[in-house]
């Protein structure tokens, strides 16, 4: 193949896959909501139940069934790059240092894992768990072909891209990177099959044992860090791996907050979300912690309570797609009526007129739908108590 057709395939591939990451990122957002829906009144119904109710266990099958329908629509997000993120400078080593007993509980007992890392540790700009998700992934796949045993290595280290890599390697953008390489002495993989690895449900492996969702997650997560991934590979020759991520000049880490049993409040709280079955387990749950709440149906409507009450309101908690006005917008003229009002975004869809710069990251609050009753009243607290 000559080096324009070897580009124009590698575009196209990657129009593809942008097609089908709009088409799964889509249907994953209003399944988040009807999920939303199915783990709020099943949460609700198991609060109210007795702790010796023998229709508990059914319940319990409910909730677990939800949860995983939920990892599965966070699967096709973030294979989509639609699944908000919670970004913080963190160290590639410290990543992979976090996760390696982990990743030694998935590999098998002949498969030796060795690790190089760099020194300094490279700082990047990533969503741990996200990252944590990579790994595990790209980890089961080395597993998975070497079932002979073999060596898994990971190294980091950092990459200056600069335009030359950019220009022959037909990806990519100058600058500095951290390096994330994993490389197997497995089976390997053909050209045929190189051209397939991102896309969703594509697997080689029988039925029952992949999913063909493993490499799609990784890819989608990894360009949502602004980052690079390249599979290189040949037929009994093992497969590396190498993820590229925009390395950030160290900056102090930030401490990772512990998740805590949810506490009471007495606060009163403007909660702004358009399906009336989600307002309904918003406001169950807070107020059977002590919460008061005011309740808007779209974006106007929470203007209109907002200033009406604003004397009393502690959070303004906003749905991010709504009618009339988005949340973006209902903040905005929020913001501009009492500057320092505390809101908290909440929504199945990164949109990107919340990731613009200067509302991304650190000024804005947001939790991700589907939102169970604890999420929300653990949030809501995190963020009155800033
Ligand atoms: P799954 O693992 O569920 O099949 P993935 O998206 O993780 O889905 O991977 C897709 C396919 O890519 C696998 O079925 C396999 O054929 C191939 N593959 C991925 N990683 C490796 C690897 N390290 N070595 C050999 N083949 C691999
Ligand atoms: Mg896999």
């Amino acid at each position: 193949m000559t080096k324009e057709k070897h580009l124009e395939a590698q575009l196209l591939h990657s129009q593809k896959l942008d097609a089908i990451g709009r088409l799964a990122g889509g249907i994953a957002h209003d399944f988040n909501n009807i999920l939303s829906v199915i783990l709020g009144y099943a949460s609700l119904l198991k609060m109210k139940m007795g702790t010796d109710d023998p229709f508990r266990a059914y319940l319990d099958q409910i909730l677990s069934a939800a949860h995983k329908a939920t990892r599965l629509t966070q699967g096709l997000l973030a294979f989509g790059r639609k699944q908000p993120m919670d970004l913080k400078p963190l160290g590639v080593n410290s990543i992979i240092n976090s996760i390696t007993k982990l990743l030694k509980r998935l590999l098998t007992e002949d498969i030796d894992l060795r690790i190089r890392l760099a020194d300094p540790d490279p700082t990047v700009m990533v969503d741990s768990i996200n990252m944590d998700q990579v790994l595990m992934n790209l980890a089961i796949n080395a597993r998975d072909a070497m079932p002979k045993g073999g060596v898994l290595s990971i190294e980091t280290g950092t990459f200056l891209m600069d335009s030359q890599f950019v220009k022959s390697r037909g990806f990519g953008h100058p600058g500095s990177y951290a390096l994330i390489a994993l490389a197997d002495t497995g089976v390997g993989i053909d050209k045929e099959t190189q051209q397939r690895l991102f896309e969703p449900f594509f697997t080689t492996k029988e039925v029952g044992k992949g999913t063909g969702l493993g490499l799609p997650i990784v890819y989608g997560i990894i360009k949502q860090h602004g980052g690079y991934i390249t599979i290189e590979s040949a037929p009994g020759k093992g497969t590396t791996v190498s993820i590229y991520l925009p390395l950030v000049s160290a900056i102090k880490e930030e401490t990772k907050a512990v998740s805590l049993p949810p506490k009471r409040g007495t606060e009163t709280i403007l909660v702004a979300e358009d399906d009336r079955h989600l307002r309904y387990i918003m406001r169950t749950a807070l107020t059977s912690n002590g919460y008061k709440v005011i309740e808007a149906e779209d974006g106007l409507d929470a203007i209109h309570k907002f200033v009406e009450h604003k004397d009393r309101i502690g959070l303004v908690v906003l749905d991010v797609v709504m009618p009339k006005k988005n949340g973006k917008e209902t903040c905005d003229e929020i913001l501009k009526i009492s500057p320092d009002a505390r809101v908290l975004f909440m929504s199945g869809y990164a949109e990107d007129i919340l990731y613009q710069k200067g509302i991304a990251g650190q000024t804005v609050d947001f939790i991700a739908k589907p939102v169970s009753p604890d999420d929300i009243l653990r949030k809501v607290r995190a963020v009155l108590d800033k």
